[in-house]
């Protein structure tokens, strides 16, 4: 299949298959890339950065709790950086000009390092300063690690090999398509794979709901993901959610294979089961 084809950034260019769409989130859902960011790269990044050696494995372990272990998963790296500097401050030291950072995360139009330089550009400030270094220093970090130590959950090829034959399967991602692309590819993900929403395709939820005006039905389509920003997409577009859960991911994986894509090409996946899942997703991030 040609990668070219595969990547489209138009929604014109995609064709319906089937009756059924499964929507795949990439990072922390099928590939296993999330942990292993934010235990090399966020959070030591921010430590070397601020210069908080001192106080290194609380820092760190806060870091994780925040972007991988509860409701906060998935969240931008610049509110990340942030609500961590905050408590930091709290807790520990002076973080110099931080509510420079603080109100530039609030209003900005657009979290990325390309806005943060534009800021710069106009006020000269430390703080902002240090998270553009910070979030540059991540990339780098991020570059660094090796292909092979990115890979899939168990069973996620198996998974979407069995959905592939009855219902299209796109990715829809929040990540740079590049990379997206490339680890699917490496890992004949693909192969099972209609066509691939990343970053440049706007958010989760608009790429499902300009998806489904290829005429899916709504309780015909099913978003699979490991952050509350996916289950948000699935519910503003009224379609049914599938979590793949942090520190479960194998077992969630399988239950899809054996029990939750049965269900969602039966037409019994709404009510009782949507419902436990959700639940057990919530609670699964430390919400009651
Ligand atoms: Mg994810």
């Amino acid at each position: 299949m040609q990668k070219e084809k595969i990547m489209a950034d138009k929604f014109a260019a995609y064709t319906k298959r089937n009756d059924f769409l499964i929507c795949v989130d990439s990072d922390g859902c099928a590939m296993d890339t999330m942990n292993i960011k934010h235990f090399r790269c966020f959070g030591p990044c921010m430590v070397t950065e601020w210069g908080l050696e001192k106080w290194k494995e609380e820092i760190l372990a806060r870091w994780n709790e925040l972007n991988l272990y509860t409701m906060t998963r998935g969240m931008n790296r610049f509110k990340g950086l942030v609500k961590s500097l905050g408590e930091i401050r709290e807790k520990y030291c002076e973080i110099e000009d931080f509510n420079r950072l603080e109100k530039w995360v609030e209003e900005t139009a657009e979290l990325s390092n390309d806005a943060l330089e534009r800021e710069i550009g106009k006020a000269d400030s430390v703080c902002l300063k240090k998270a553009l270094s910070w979030s540059l220093a991540v990339n780098q970090s991020v570059g660094r690690i090796p292909e092979e130590e990115k890979r899939p959950f168990e069973g996620v090829k198996e998974a979407l090999k069995k959905a592939w034959r009855d219902a299209d399967i796109a990715v829809v991602s929040s990540a740079n398509p590049g990379a997206v692309l490339e680890e699917w590819d490496l890992h004949g993900l693909l192969e099972y794979t209609d066509a691939v929403f990343a970053q440049n395709s706007g958010s989760k939820s608009y790429c499902i709901k300009e998806l489904m005006k290829r005429g899916y039905r709504p309780e015909h389509v099913l978003m699979c993901g490991d952050a509350p920003g996916d289950l948000e997409a699935a519910r503003q577009n009224g379609v049914y959610f599938y979590p793949v859960l942090v520190g479960r991911e194998e077992e969630s994986w399988k239950e899809f294979q054996e029990t939750g894509l049965k269900r969602f090409l039966e037409d019994s996946y709404g009510g009782q089961y949507q419902t436990e899942k959700e639940k057990q997703f919530l609670e699964n991030l430390g919400e009651k």
